[in-house]
Protein backbone atom coordinates (compact mmCIF):
# COMPACT_ATOMS: atom_id res chain seq x y z
CA UNK A 1 0.00 0.00 0.00
CA UNK A 2 2.65 2.49 0.60
CA UNK A 3 4.54 1.55 -2.49
CA UNK A 4 0.97 2.95 -3.90
CA UNK A 5 1.15 5.86 -2.02
CA UNK A 6 4.89 6.60 -3.40
CA UNK A 7 3.67 5.87 -7.05
CA UNK A 8 0.99 8.41 -6.82
CA UNK A 9 2.60 11.29 -5.20
CA UNK A 10 5.83 10.70 -7.45
CA UNK A 11 3.46 10.77 -10.28
CA UNK A 12 1.74 14.14 -8.44
CA UNK A 13 5.40 15.30 -8.57
CA UNK A 14 6.88 14.80 -11.91
CA UNK A 15 3.17 16.00 -13.43
CA UNK A 16 3.27 19.68 -11.16
CA UNK A 17 7.21 19.97 -12.44
CA UNK A 18 5.72 19.26 -16.52
CA UNK A 19 2.67 21.84 -15.35
CA UNK A 20 5.22 24.54 -14.34
CA UNK A 21 7.46 23.85 -17.43
CA UNK A 22 5.12 24.80 -19.57
CA UNK A 23 3.62 27.57 -18.14
CA UNK A 24 7.14 29.06 -17.92
CA UNK A 25 8.93 28.31 -20.83
CA UNK A 26 6.41 27.04 -23.72
CA UNK A 27 4.11 29.70 -25.93
CA UNK A 28 1.50 27.58 -24.79
CA UNK A 29 1.72 29.03 -21.46
CA UNK A 30 2.41 32.61 -22.43
CA UNK A 31 -1.31 33.30 -22.10
CA UNK A 32 -1.56 31.76 -18.67
CA UNK A 33 1.45 33.60 -17.61
CA UNK A 34 0.14 36.69 -18.64
CA UNK A 35 -2.52 36.00 -16.87
CA UNK A 36 -0.85 35.46 -13.48
CA UNK A 37 0.83 38.62 -14.11
CA UNK A 38 -1.98 40.54 -14.35
CA UNK A 39 -3.74 39.47 -11.18
CA UNK A 40 -0.08 40.63 -9.29
CA UNK A 41 1.79 37.01 -9.18
CA UNK A 42 5.56 37.79 -9.28
CA UNK A 43 7.85 34.94 -11.02
CA UNK A 44 8.90 34.67 -7.57
CA UNK A 45 5.59 33.19 -6.35
CA UNK A 46 4.70 31.35 -9.35
CA UNK A 47 8.02 29.41 -8.44
CA UNK A 48 7.59 28.97 -4.59
CA UNK A 49 3.70 27.74 -5.07
CA UNK A 50 4.98 25.85 -8.15
CA UNK A 51 2.10 26.95 -10.05
CA UNK A 52 1.69 25.65 -13.86
CA UNK A 53 -0.44 25.43 -16.92
CA UNK A 54 -2.14 21.95 -18.09
CA UNK A 55 -2.21 22.17 -22.50
CA UNK A 56 -5.64 22.31 -23.70
CA UNK A 57 -4.61 18.77 -25.44
CA UNK A 58 -6.69 15.38 -24.20
CA UNK A 59 -3.64 13.65 -23.52
CA UNK A 60 -0.07 14.95 -23.21
CA UNK A 61 -0.15 14.08 -19.63
CA UNK A 62 -1.25 10.62 -19.56
CA UNK A 63 1.07 9.65 -22.47
CA UNK A 64 4.55 11.29 -20.27
CA UNK A 65 2.90 8.99 -17.31
CA UNK A 66 3.05 6.28 -19.90
CA UNK A 67 6.36 6.58 -20.85
CA UNK A 68 7.42 6.47 -17.18
CA UNK A 69 5.80 3.50 -17.17
CA UNK A 70 3.55 4.29 -14.60
CA UNK A 71 0.47 1.97 -13.66
CA UNK A 72 -2.84 3.78 -15.64
CA UNK A 73 -5.01 2.43 -13.12
CA UNK A 74 -3.20 3.88 -9.98
CA UNK A 75 -3.20 6.96 -12.06
CA UNK A 76 -6.82 7.06 -12.16
CA UNK A 77 -6.94 6.30 -8.48
CA UNK A 78 -5.02 9.13 -8.07
CA UNK A 79 -7.24 11.33 -9.84
CA UNK A 80 -4.26 12.52 -13.05
CA UNK A 81 -6.27 10.53 -15.56
CA UNK A 82 -10.16 9.42 -16.65
CA UNK A 83 -10.74 6.33 -18.31
CA UNK A 84 -12.26 6.90 -21.89
CA UNK A 85 -15.78 5.66 -22.10
CA UNK A 86 -14.94 2.58 -24.76
CA UNK A 87 -12.32 2.10 -22.12
CA UNK A 88 -9.22 1.56 -24.58
CA UNK A 89 -7.47 3.98 -22.83
CA UNK A 90 -6.82 7.44 -20.65
CA UNK A 91 -7.28 10.84 -20.99
CA UNK A 92 -6.14 13.89 -18.64
CA UNK A 93 -7.83 15.22 -16.18
CA UNK A 94 -6.89 18.68 -16.21
CA UNK A 95 -6.76 20.40 -19.60
CA UNK A 96 -5.77 24.32 -20.15
CA UNK A 97 -6.11 25.14 -16.59
CA UNK A 98 -3.71 27.28 -14.59
CA UNK A 99 -2.53 24.50 -12.16
CA UNK A 100 -2.46 25.02 -8.43
CA UNK A 101 0.04 22.28 -6.76
CA UNK A 102 -1.79 20.85 -3.68
CA UNK A 103 0.70 19.95 -0.67
CA UNK A 104 0.40 17.61 2.27
CA UNK A 105 1.58 18.65 5.29
CA UNK A 106 5.33 16.84 4.30
CA UNK A 107 5.09 19.03 1.55
CA UNK A 108 4.49 16.52 -0.99
CA UNK A 109 2.43 17.62 -3.72
CA UNK A 110 -1.14 15.05 -3.46
CA UNK A 111 -3.64 16.83 -5.78
CA UNK A 112 -4.28 19.78 -7.80
CA UNK A 113 -6.62 22.24 -8.33
CA UNK A 114 -6.98 23.73 -11.97
CA UNK A 115 -8.26 27.38 -12.67
CA UNK A 116 -9.84 28.09 -16.04
CA UNK A 117 -9.14 31.57 -17.79
CA UNK A 118 -12.40 31.80 -19.63
CA UNK A 119 -14.82 33.87 -17.67
CA UNK A 120 -17.85 32.03 -18.57
CA UNK A 121 -20.20 30.70 -16.13
CA UNK A 122 -20.27 27.56 -17.73
CA UNK A 123 -17.14 26.11 -16.94
CA UNK A 124 -16.65 25.36 -13.52
CA UNK A 125 -13.64 28.34 -12.09
CA UNK A 126 -11.83 25.63 -10.10
CA UNK A 127 -11.75 21.57 -11.42
CA UNK A 128 -10.43 19.99 -8.02
CA UNK A 129 -8.19 16.57 -8.14
CA UNK A 130 -10.97 14.12 -6.71
CA UNK A 131 -10.72 12.43 -3.33
CA UNK A 132 -8.13 9.89 -3.96
CA UNK A 133 -5.95 8.01 -0.91
CA UNK A 134 -3.42 10.91 -0.94
CA UNK A 135 -5.54 13.67 -0.74
CA UNK A 136 -8.89 14.37 1.48
CA UNK A 137 -10.08 17.57 1.10
CA UNK A 138 -10.94 17.73 5.02
CA UNK A 139 -7.23 16.96 6.17
CA UNK A 140 -5.71 19.09 3.59
CA UNK A 141 -4.97 23.20 4.03
CA UNK A 142 -3.99 24.88 1.64
CA UNK A 143 -0.31 26.17 2.70
CA UNK A 144 0.55 24.82 5.87
CA UNK A 145 3.55 22.85 4.85
CA UNK A 146 5.27 26.80 4.20
CA UNK A 147 3.29 28.14 7.22
CA UNK A 148 4.19 26.36 9.81
CA UNK A 149 6.58 27.92 11.08
CA UNK A 150 6.01 31.09 11.12
CA UNK A 151 2.71 30.36 12.50
CA UNK A 152 4.66 28.73 15.49
CA UNK A 153 6.73 31.69 15.74
CA UNK A 154 3.68 34.35 16.22
CA UNK A 155 1.23 31.79 17.30
CA UNK A 156 -1.19 32.94 14.99
CA UNK A 157 -2.79 31.92 11.37
CA UNK A 158 -4.60 33.04 9.23
CA UNK A 159 -7.86 31.20 7.81
CA UNK A 160 -8.87 32.20 4.22
CA UNK A 161 -11.53 31.36 1.75
CA UNK A 162 -9.85 30.25 -1.14
CA UNK A 163 -6.19 29.97 -2.05
CA UNK A 164 -5.63 32.50 -3.98
CA UNK A 165 -6.17 34.81 -0.99
CA UNK A 166 -3.24 32.79 0.49
CA UNK A 167 -1.02 33.80 -1.93
CA UNK A 168 -2.19 37.02 -2.50
CA UNK A 169 -1.70 37.95 1.18
CA UNK A 170 2.02 37.45 0.85
CA UNK A 171 2.37 40.03 -1.15
CA UNK A 172 0.93 41.99 2.42
CA UNK A 173 3.82 40.06 3.98
CA UNK A 174 1.65 37.68 5.34
CA UNK A 175 3.77 34.63 5.63
CA UNK A 176 1.19 32.50 8.49
CA UNK A 177 -2.06 31.74 6.35
CA UNK A 178 -3.21 29.09 4.90
CA UNK A 179 -7.02 28.26 2.76
CA UNK A 180 -9.65 25.55 3.13
CA UNK A 181 -10.36 23.91 -0.18
CA UNK A 182 -13.75 24.89 -0.38
CA UNK A 183 -15.80 26.24 2.50
CA UNK A 184 -15.85 23.26 4.59
CA UNK A 185 -14.01 23.14 7.99
CA UNK A 186 -13.43 20.26 9.26
CA UNK A 187 -12.23 19.07 12.85
CA UNK A 188 -9.33 17.96 11.55
CA UNK A 189 -8.28 21.37 9.78
CA UNK A 190 -8.96 22.69 13.56
CA UNK A 191 -7.06 20.46 15.87
CA UNK A 192 -4.39 20.79 13.18
CA UNK A 193 -4.32 24.31 13.43
CA UNK A 194 -4.76 24.53 16.97
CA UNK A 195 -1.76 22.36 17.16
CA UNK A 196 0.52 24.69 16.28
CA UNK A 197 -1.34 28.29 16.96
CA UNK A 198 -3.56 29.91 20.01
CA UNK A 199 -4.77 32.82 18.01
CA UNK A 200 -6.62 32.26 14.62
CA UNK A 201 -7.77 35.25 12.41
CA UNK A 202 -10.26 33.76 9.81
CA UNK A 203 -10.88 36.34 7.06
CA UNK A 204 -13.62 35.14 4.29
CA UNK A 205 -14.81 36.73 1.06
CA UNK A 206 -16.76 39.92 1.92
CA UNK A 207 -20.12 38.66 0.21
CA UNK A 208 -23.07 36.73 1.62
CA UNK A 209 -21.47 33.67 1.14
CA UNK A 210 -18.25 34.65 2.56
CA UNK A 211 -20.27 36.03 5.78
CA UNK A 212 -21.92 33.05 6.40
CA UNK A 213 -18.65 31.06 6.13
CA UNK A 214 -17.21 33.23 8.67
CA UNK A 215 -19.82 32.84 11.36
CA UNK A 216 -19.91 29.25 11.08
CA UNK A 217 -15.72 28.95 11.02
CA UNK A 218 -15.90 31.08 13.97
CA UNK A 219 -18.44 29.00 15.95
CA UNK A 220 -16.60 25.70 15.14
CA UNK A 221 -13.02 27.46 16.14
CA UNK A 222 -14.93 28.33 19.51
CA UNK A 223 -15.98 24.92 20.48
CA UNK A 224 -12.86 23.93 20.07
CA UNK A 225 -11.26 26.44 22.48
CA UNK A 226 -9.19 28.31 20.05
CA UNK A 227 -9.49 31.99 20.08
CA UNK A 228 -10.75 33.22 17.01
CA UNK A 229 -11.30 36.87 15.77
CA UNK A 230 -12.91 37.73 12.51
CA UNK A 231 -11.39 40.46 10.01
CA UNK A 232 -13.47 41.85 7.71
CA UNK A 233 -13.44 43.29 4.51
CA UNK A 234 -15.10 46.42 3.07
CA UNK A 235 -18.12 45.87 0.33
CA UNK A 236 -18.22 42.46 -1.44
CA UNK A 237 -14.22 41.95 -1.61
CA UNK A 238 -12.45 38.96 -1.28
CA UNK A 239 -8.91 39.43 0.19
CA UNK A 240 -7.13 39.21 -2.67
CA UNK A 241 -9.41 41.53 -4.21
CA UNK A 242 -8.52 44.18 -1.91
CA UNK A 243 -4.92 43.71 -1.44
CA UNK A 244 -4.78 44.22 -5.55
CA UNK A 245 -7.11 47.49 -5.05
CA UNK A 246 -5.83 49.02 -1.54
CA UNK A 247 -2.42 47.46 -1.51
CA UNK A 248 -0.65 44.95 1.04
CA UNK A 249 0.17 47.57 3.69
CA UNK A 250 -3.32 48.62 4.35
CA UNK A 251 -4.22 44.89 3.57
CA UNK A 252 -1.78 43.73 7.20
CA UNK A 253 -3.08 47.34 8.95
CA UNK A 254 -6.51 47.94 8.44
CA UNK A 255 -7.90 43.90 7.96
CA UNK A 256 -5.72 41.89 9.44
CA UNK A 257 -4.26 43.94 12.19
CA UNK A 258 -7.63 44.66 13.27
CA UNK A 259 -9.48 41.60 13.72
CA UNK A 260 -13.25 42.04 15.17
CA UNK A 261 -13.46 39.87 18.40
CA UNK A 262 -16.80 37.36 17.83
CA UNK A 263 -19.33 39.19 19.40
CA UNK A 264 -18.14 42.27 17.68
CA UNK A 265 -18.22 40.29 14.40
CA UNK A 266 -21.80 39.04 14.98
CA UNK A 267 -23.36 42.53 15.83
CA UNK A 268 -21.70 43.48 12.36
CA UNK A 269 -23.22 40.22 10.98
CA UNK A 270 -26.99 40.46 11.89
CA UNK A 271 -26.87 44.64 11.49
CA UNK A 272 -25.54 43.98 7.87
CA UNK A 273 -28.95 43.12 6.18
CA UNK A 274 -31.16 45.97 8.16
CA UNK A 275 -31.94 49.23 8.36
CA UNK A 276 -32.13 50.55 11.93
CA UNK A 277 -34.50 53.41 10.67
CA UNK A 278 -37.08 51.04 10.58
CA UNK A 279 -38.88 49.90 14.18
CA UNK A 280 -39.44 45.96 12.90
CA UNK A 281 -35.47 45.68 11.45
CA UNK A 282 -34.64 47.59 15.29
CA UNK A 283 -36.55 44.85 17.35
CA UNK A 284 -35.20 41.75 15.36
CA UNK A 285 -31.69 43.05 15.22
CA UNK A 286 -31.96 43.42 19.08
CA UNK A 287 -33.59 40.00 19.44
CA UNK A 288 -30.55 38.25 17.29
CA UNK A 289 -27.57 39.80 19.18
CA UNK A 290 -29.31 39.52 22.76
CA UNK A 291 -30.10 35.85 21.68
CA UNK A 292 -26.11 35.30 21.16
CA UNK A 293 -25.43 37.24 24.11
CA UNK A 294 -27.43 35.01 26.76
CA UNK A 295 -25.43 32.31 25.56
CA UNK A 296 -22.04 33.99 26.47
CA UNK A 297 -20.65 34.05 29.78
CA UNK A 298 -18.19 37.05 29.84
CA UNK A 299 -19.93 40.01 32.05
CA UNK A 300 -17.22 42.38 30.78
CA UNK A 301 -18.49 41.38 26.84
CA UNK A 302 -21.71 41.68 27.66
CA UNK A 303 -21.85 45.19 29.25
CA UNK A 304 -20.04 46.42 25.82
CA UNK A 305 -22.26 45.09 24.05
CA UNK A 306 -25.26 46.26 25.69
CA UNK A 307 -23.33 49.86 25.13
CA UNK A 308 -23.02 49.25 21.62
CA UNK A 309 -26.71 47.93 21.38
CA UNK A 310 -27.88 51.21 23.15
CA UNK A 311 -25.54 53.62 20.85
CA UNK A 312 -27.24 51.98 17.63
CA UNK A 313 -30.72 51.65 18.61
CA UNK A 314 -31.44 54.62 21.57
CA UNK A 315 -32.67 51.66 23.29
CA UNK A 316 -31.90 52.07 26.86
CA UNK A 317 -29.11 49.54 28.54
CA UNK A 318 -32.03 48.75 31.20
CA UNK A 319 -34.48 47.52 28.94
CA UNK A 320 -32.03 45.85 27.23
CA UNK A 321 -30.46 44.60 30.26
CA UNK A 322 -34.05 42.99 31.34
CA UNK A 323 -34.65 41.94 28.63
CA UNK A 324 -31.32 39.55 28.18
CA UNK A 325 -32.04 38.66 31.73
CA UNK A 326 -35.17 37.00 30.55
CA UNK A 327 -33.20 35.36 27.98
CA UNK A 328 -30.68 34.02 30.38
CA UNK A 329 -33.48 32.39 32.17
CA UNK A 330 -35.27 30.79 29.45
CA UNK A 331 -31.99 28.97 28.51
CA UNK A 332 -30.95 27.96 32.33
CA UNK A 333 -34.77 25.94 32.22
CA UNK A 334 -33.98 24.41 28.97
CA UNK A 335 -30.43 23.51 30.19
CA UNK A 336 -32.44 21.72 33.62
P1 LIG B 1 -10.51 33.84 -7.98
O1 LIG B 1 -9.93 35.02 -7.30
O2 LIG B 1 -9.59 33.21 -8.96
O3 LIG B 1 -11.87 34.08 -8.54
P2 LIG B 1 -11.31 32.84 -5.41
O4 LIG B 1 -10.37 32.21 -4.43
O5 LIG B 1 -11.75 34.23 -5.15
O6 LIG B 1 -10.68 32.69 -6.86
P3 LIG B 1 -13.93 31.84 -4.78
O7 LIG B 1 -15.01 31.79 -5.79
O8 LIG B 1 -14.00 32.89 -3.74
O9 LIG B 1 -12.56 31.85 -5.58
O10 LIG B 1 -13.87 30.42 -4.10
C1 LIG B 1 -13.06 30.15 -2.96
C2 LIG B 1 -12.60 28.71 -2.96
O11 LIG B 1 -13.72 27.85 -3.14
C3 LIG B 1 -11.64 28.35 -4.09
O12 LIG B 1 -10.30 28.51 -3.70
C4 LIG B 1 -11.95 26.90 -4.35
O13 LIG B 1 -11.21 26.07 -3.46
C5 LIG B 1 -13.40 26.78 -4.01
N1 LIG B 1 -14.21 26.83 -5.23
C6 LIG B 1 -14.77 27.92 -5.80
N2 LIG B 1 -15.43 27.61 -6.92
C7 LIG B 1 -15.29 26.27 -7.07
C8 LIG B 1 -15.75 25.32 -8.03
N3 LIG B 1 -16.47 25.68 -9.08
N4 LIG B 1 -15.40 24.02 -7.83
C9 LIG B 1 -14.66 23.65 -6.78
N5 LIG B 1 -14.21 24.50 -5.84
C10 LIG B 1 -14.50 25.78 -5.98
MN1 LIG C 1 -16.10 33.41 -2.53
MN1 LIG D 1 -12.86 34.71 -3.33
MN1 LIG E 1 -10.68 36.06 -5.60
Amino acid sequence: KSNEFQQMIEAHTLAANFYSHLLLNTVEGEKALHYLEQRGFSREHIEKYGIGWSLDDREVLTQLLMRKKFDMKEMELAGLCIMKNDGTGYFDRFRGRIMFPLHDDNGNVVAFSGRTLSESKEEAKYLNSPETPIFEKSRLLYNFHNARLNVRKTGKVILFEGFMDTIAAERAGIMNSVAVMGTSLSDIHLNKMKRIANQLIICCDGDNAGWDAAKRFAVLSNQKGLDAKIALLPGKMDPDEYISTFGGDSFAEKVIGNPHSYMSFIMAYYKRSKNLSHENDVLQYIHEVLEELASKVSPVERDLMIRQLTAETGVSSNALNEQLMKKVGKLAKQEK
